[in-house]
């Protein structure tokens, strides 16, 4: 396959090359953003096989359509089943509801979009994904179900036997009921996989984890009682109690077998919850179709949670948030990651932000052919276009926290803010961190504080009101991780950003017992994998938000005299431009930067 360009940045053919000649091996391949990994990805394995191009988000699946389109490749997409669905269209269903709701359609042939499905013939969606000028999952999922009349989940998931590339998000990769829900024709085996943004491997817990809070395990309870299931509402109350003692804001472990939290509990509340919904059928011609599909419970949001909890390798914690109590079952060790990676027919791992190939290899548990490409063929952008500096005055260890240092990192960050005319980034390593510099700083400036019901559009919204304004966010959470602004000429609009100490994550329980199950498997690179690995990935995830593409310039500061560390330092795979120890130094250096690349 050719490359649809007719120029091509450093070493792509040869990183295409580098792909289709080591295919069916575990490839790995780093690249900043912008550089364009995809169509470098699609041009090494298209016409070889079936490809699964997995994503973490739906947002990311447009810029794949995208390629694909320009290749020429036969494609389809696949995203979260309900969110596909016309009966639901946008009602808040949750995941297990919803899958029973439709198998119970399905089998009962009461839904018109699946009876549907039978006259649209594969050529038809073709024919549809080729031509249609959009790039939005949901607006293709939407015109298969208005102009086909037929179930775009059932309809474009089949396609995944006929095309030569399936875009899906990461569950129906590395969760293998969802898997089979959308390919039971196609084993994974037949796959070759491309999963982008593969640092996030590193974290297992931000693929596969669940949680329940309090009122989920109540209502539940209830249900249960009033449609004759006392004994086991007994039981959910008795997992309830696990968090009624709850006093931190920490994950604490708690045993499994101390709640009862088994096998034996998941089979028989399925049962009860299939049993319920079934008897909910009866109804069905009173409340009608769309409103059936609808139909949510708390007992398949705790079905959905304890599959996951009772699964090896996942543990439980629980944890005081915000206005409620919640309990999560969390990944000890990468083990349900590998698993499926193992079936694959090859694997190509693809970030801006990979760790080094001694710490991917640990992470997937065997050697991958590893290319950096900036490492390989030169930078992809003028290394001048950014400034590394590092600052030494301040930590956010431990030991050193007080109310001075976050007045320091205050005035640093104020500082910052006040010598650039366009938006400054502010990365904390946690919300508690980030709370207490941000006291220092809400006067008269534009400020955003984010907070769970932060939602990226706000941010856009507030950038393109006033371009001037103080980002704070913490490092891991929604606004770093994926996120790009960009003003219309497509620059991005943040031109500094600066990391307040280093985003480890915090001791708790399931730090510990992370550390613990990897450390009879690595030994002691197991503290290296959870603290520093994990706290390089955050912090390049960061200053990543600034260069998109070789217009954007940016100052970044590393506030932590830590960032000197020798082995953080190889972590980052940084050359640090300049240490400073005081702040006016900093500025000037900052404000050279900006009026030397103003002048250009
Ligand atoms: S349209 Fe019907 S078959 Fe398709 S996902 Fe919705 S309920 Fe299920």
């Amino acid at each position: 396959m050719r490359f649809p360009y007719a120029n091509l940045r450093k070493g792509q053919l040869e990183v295409a090359n580098f792909i289709r000649s080591r295919l069916g091996g575990y490839l790995a391949v780093k690249a900043p953003t912008g550089y364009g990994k995809t169509v470098v990805a699609l041009v090494g394995h298209v016409g070889s096989g079936r490809v699964l191009y997995v994503v973490r988000t739906r947002n990311e699946i447009a810029p794949v359509v995208r390629e694909a389109r320009n290749l020429g490749a036969s494609f389809t997409i696949v995203f979260s089943g309900r969110r596909m669905c016309p009966l639901v269209r946008g009602a808040e269903v949750s995941p297990e509801d919803f899958w029973l709701n439709c198998r119970l359609l399905r089998l009962k042939s009461m839904c018109p979009y699946y009876t549907n499905l039978k006259q649209v013939s594969q050529e038809e969606l073709l024919e549809l994904l080729n031509s249609a000028d959009q790039l939005d999952p949901h607006v293709l999922a939407s015109l298969v179900a208005r102009e086909l009349s037929a179930c775009p989940f059932f309809a474009l998931s089949g396609l995944a036997d006929r095309v030569e590339l399936t875009i899906a998000t990461y569950p129906y990769l590395f969760n293998e009921t969802v898997y089979s829900t959308a390919f039971s024709d196609v084993g994974l085996d037949e796959f070759y996989v491309i999963v982008d943004e593969a640092h996030t491997l590193v974290s297992p817990q931000s693929i596969l984890s669940d949680s329940v809070n309090q009122s989920v395990l109540r209502t539940s309870a209830s249900e249960l009682s009033r449609h004759g299931y006392g004994e086991l509402a007994q039981q959910v109350k008795h997992v309830e109690e696990s968090l009624s003692r709850v006093t931190f804001n920490k994950l604490t472990r708690v045993s499994k077998q101390s709640i009862g939290v088994d096998a034996d509990l998941l089979r028989e509340l399925e049962e009860a919850f299939y049993a319920i919904r079934l008897s909910y059928l009866q109804s069905l011609v009173e409340v009608g179709v769309e409103a059936f599909a609808r139909t949510t419970s708390s007992i398949g949001r705790l079905v959905k949670f304890l599959a996951l909890a009772t699964k090896d390798f996942f543990s439980l914690y629980t944890q005081s948030a915000f206005d409620t109590f919640r309990l999560h079952a969390l990944p000890l060790g990468y083990e349900p990651m590998r698993e499926r990676l193992r079936l694959a027919r090859g694997v190509l791992l693809m970030s801006g932000t990979l760790p080094p190939k001694d710490v991917l290899d640990k992470v997937v548990g065997r050697e991958t052919e590893y290319l950096d490409v900036e490492a390989q063929y030169g930078h992809v952008f003028p290394r001048e276009n950014v400034f590394y500096a590092v600052y030494t005055s301040v930590t956010t260890s431990y030991p050193l926290r007080s109310t001075r240092m976050f007045m320091e990192y205050a005035k640093l960050v104020r500082s910052v803010y006040e010598s650039t005319d366009r938006a400054v980034l502010a990365v904390y390593p946690s919300y508690e961190v980030m709370n207490e510099v941000v006291t220092y700083l809400k006067d008269s400036i534009s400020t955003y504080v984010e907070s769970e019901k932060t939602k990226v559009a706000d941010i856009e919204k507030l950038l393109a009101a006033e371009p001037h304004t103080l980002i704070n966010a913490v490092a891991g959470g929604k606004i770093v991780e994926g996120v790009e602004f960009r003003d219309s000429s497509g620059l991005s609009l943040i031109s500094a950003v600066v990391i307040c100490g280093i985003p480890y994550p915090s001791p708790d329980d399931y730090v510990e017992d992370f550390r613990e199950a990897l450390r009879s498997e690595v030994g002691d690179a197991a503290d290296t994998l959870v603290m520093d690995v994990q706290a390089s990935i955050r912090v390049t995830q960061s200053f990543g938000r600034a260069i998109r593409s070789e217009k954007d310039r940016a100052f970044i500061v590393l506030a932590d005299r830590r960032y000197l560390k020798k082995g953080f330092k190889e972590l980052l795979g940084l050359r640090y431009d300049a240490v400073f120890s005081n702040l006016p130094s900093l500025l000037s250096r900052l404000n050279d930067f900006f009026r030397l690349n103003r002048a250009k």
